[in-house]
């Protein structure tokens, strides 16, 4: 069993927070599929690590770390988002925040930065990112001031770093994998929401690559990451969770593609062969077609 204990702040109407302090047991898990909660209410505060916080505002997660030397915060999700988290940093470090990285380039993610901006913080992401931001511009995503190209980009302020690992294509083609030092907690958005479907369309999302990237994440050392949605710490095995529906989804779709099965039947002939293993999954009834859908394009044409 690893006990991780984990002080949870959880934030009721700002600024009027209120701090409730709890011992949360994370039960390293070995068995999936089990249902997980939605949460998209309310704000939640949550410190993993030393200075380490995951910050959830309605449906979506992001992490900041507090240094000597000021704040690094990641994805500011939305103006209204940037603003809460701007007022619960201020209860924590009078510091300034020095550094907004993005995780990725999709808009829920990193809209909003604005008053990050005016307080002089750099941005960073990977350099795949810029030119999503400038082919389809939107009007709340502040450009990046800083990119890189590497596979591996560390961002250090004070005494902290913070560890950004690109590990190519697979949700998008900018994604990066957060890790700050003196934790074994990494931050990974959207590649496997614990609990979780992939979007309908999974539009952008590279099937095969993002298989391969779960595996490696998989292979990589921790037992806890923290999701871009859902709960604060997720253990590990619900990436492995993410993979296995990928998997299953892709074989059963080619199976019946295979078969020559009228396209219009496939949806509901792979939901009822996948519902039995992953019906838990959260909205998988009102998603698992539409997934089959894309991966029917996926082996059409190769998109
Ligand atoms: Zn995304």
């Amino acid at each position: 069993m690893n006990k991780r204990i984990l002080l949870t702040v959880l934030c009721g109407l700002l600024p009027s927070l209120a701090f409730t302090q709890d011992i949360i047991t994370v039960p390293n898990m070995t068995i999936t599929q089990t249902a997980l909660p939605l949460l998209n209410q309310g704000v939640e505060l949550t410190k993993v690590g030393p200075g380490y916080y995951s910050f959830r505002h309605l449906g979506l997660r992001n992490i900041f770390i507090i240094t000597d030397d000021g704040v690094i915060i990641t994805d500011p999700i939305s103006t209204e988002t940037a603003n809460l988290m701007r007022s619960v940093i201020r209860k924590l470090t009078t510091l300034p925040v020095k550094y907004v990285i993005y995780s990725h380039q999709h808009w829920d993610h990193v809209r909003g930065g604005k008053i990050f901006k005016e307080e002089g913080a750099q941005f960073i992401s990977h350099q795949n990112c810029v030119a999503h931001f400038t082919d389809l511009p939107d009007p709340e995503i502040v450009m990046p001031d800083k990119t890189f190209s590497e596979n591996l980009y560390v961002v250090n302020l004070g005494e902290r770093s913070l560890k950004l690992q690109y590990l190519g294509r697979n949700h998008g083609n900018c994604l990066i994998i957060m890790t700050p030092d003196k934790t074994n907690i990494p931050f990974i958005v959207d590649l496997g929401t614990a609990g979780g479907m992939p979007l309908g369309y999974m539009s952008d999302y590279s099937l095969h690559n993002w298989i391969r990237s779960l595996k490696e994440l998989e292979s990589w050392d921790f037992q806890h990451y923290i999701g871009g949605h859902g709960i604060a710490v997720a253990p590990k095995i619900r990436l492995t969770e993410r993979r296995e529906y990928l998997e299953a989804l892709m074989h059963e779709t080619k199976k019946e593609l295979d078969a020559n099965t009228p396209i219009d039947n496939i949806p509901d002939i792979v939901a009822q062969n996948l519902q039995a293993k992953f019906q838990n999954l959260r909205g998988f009834n009102g998603l698992v077609r539409d997934n089959t859908r894309r991966v029917i394009t996926y082996y059409s044409i190769g998109w």
